[in-house]
């Protein structure tokens, strides 16, 4: 599971441990308002350089990451709305769960959250009139900014759409004036067999979230890039400051990883790990129960017909010497990159005995 996908160099990797004890020598923590630090600094040069974005914000966690490129949205427009799509998963803090399937894991606090609105699941395949709806909405009322999880819709369902319907979403969006946000926090680093979902599309959004990978699993950061052109619309100082915003630690450990990541064949890793799983779930396509099996990148997925009854499958999987961690009809792996070829047989191994 990679620690919920983020453990891409797997566990006590000992460039990022290293990054790590070099850091808390230097220091730990200082606040980021008024202040800056090397560790942020590095940071962002090295992921503006990677990325083109001018600008970045460095949050806590992922879902920080999405409240703050909604807000930043709503600042630099003050349009309060937002569009999206079902199917997706942007986090759980209230902003987040706002844009999240309503029909998902947070469909208890539907009260609670700010109502935004809603177009159907991106397609498989594409067919006509598909963005039709997508049009309809920017016809109809003013958004701050469509937000989307690029080419790969994760804890909503570990499904995937058409890139070409991405690039038209974006089209659509830019021609409306609707500024286009990209929650690459799960799609980023190479999951999905790009270095960004995004490049499968090749279109850029005003604003990308990162986060997850970003750390290579070591310590919650989540970081939020956009344009000049934003930032200036944004004008003044943007309303949000974590207290621990750019937490050196952090910046530290994620400037390793993501150097570490780039400097190895990460590509050649990913398109192996996706051959082997996809070679090594086949057989559970045969399986009665199973509805579907599906790989894209290091992602392999296995949907049944049924809620898979985690209580019953997780300690199989485990006895059959993979732990995983399905969820709700999904029984899928996202193994770190570092796996090899054994490993990833014992993964899928494991998935298909249990489901046996
Ligand atoms: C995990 C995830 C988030 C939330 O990140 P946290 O660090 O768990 O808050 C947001 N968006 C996507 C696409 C994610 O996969």
């Amino acid at each position: 599971m990679s620690s919920w996908w983020a453990a891409i160099h797997g566990y006590r990797h000992p460039v990022l441990d290293a990054a790590l004890h070099a850091q808390v020598d230097r220091f730990a923590h200082v606040m980021f308002g008024g202040l800056t630090h090397a560790p942020a600094v590095e940071l962002a040069e090295l992921l503006t350089g990677i990325t083109g974005f001018d600008r970045v914000f460095f949050a806590d966690s992922g879902s920080v990451a999405v409240e703050v490129a909604l807000k930043m949205c709503v600042q630099a427009t003050g349009v309060p709305r937002i569009l999206t799509v079902r199917g997706g998963y942007h986090g759980d803090t209230a902003g987040a769960m706002s844009v999240t399937d309503p029909d998902g894991m947070h469909g208890l606090f539907r009260g609670h959250v700010v109502e935004q609105v809603f177009v159907s699941r991106p397609p498989a395949e594409r067919t006509p009139g598909d963005l039709d709806e997508v049009t309809e909405a920017l016809g109809s009322q003013r958004f701050a900014a469509v937000i989307v999880e690029p080419v790969v819709q994760g804890a909503g369902g570990m499904r995937w759409y058409d890139p070409s319907w991405l690039a038209d979403l974006v089209g659509l969006a830019r021609a409306a004036g609707v500024l286009v946000v990209f929650d690459e926090i799960a799609t980023g680093f190479g999951r999905t067999g790009e270095l960004w979902g995004m490049d499968h599309a090749h279109v850029r959004p005003d604003v990308m979230c990162i986060g997850k990978a970003l750390t290579g699993g070591t310590m919650t950061l989540g970081a939020v890039l956009t344009t000049d052109e934003v930032g200036e619309r944004i004008g003044g100082p943007f309303m949000h400051g974590p207290t621990f915003m750019a937490n050196p630690l952090a910046c530290a450990v994620a400037q390793a990883s993501v150097s570490l990541l780039l400097s190895q064949d990460w590509r050649g890793a990913v398109e192996r790990i996706s051959q082997e799983l996809y070679g090594g779930l086949a057989a559970a396509r045969d399986l009665p129960g199973v509805a579907d099996v599906r790989v894209k990148g290091a992602i392999g997925v296995i949907e049944l017909d049924e809620p898979c009854g985690m209580s019953v499958l997780q300690p199989r999987l485990v006895a059959e010497g993979a732990w995983v961690r399905p969820f709700g009809r999904l029984v899928y792996t996202m193994p770190p990159y570092v796996c090899t070829t054994e490993d990833i047989a014992v993964i899928t191994g494991a998935i298909v005995r249990a489901l046996s």
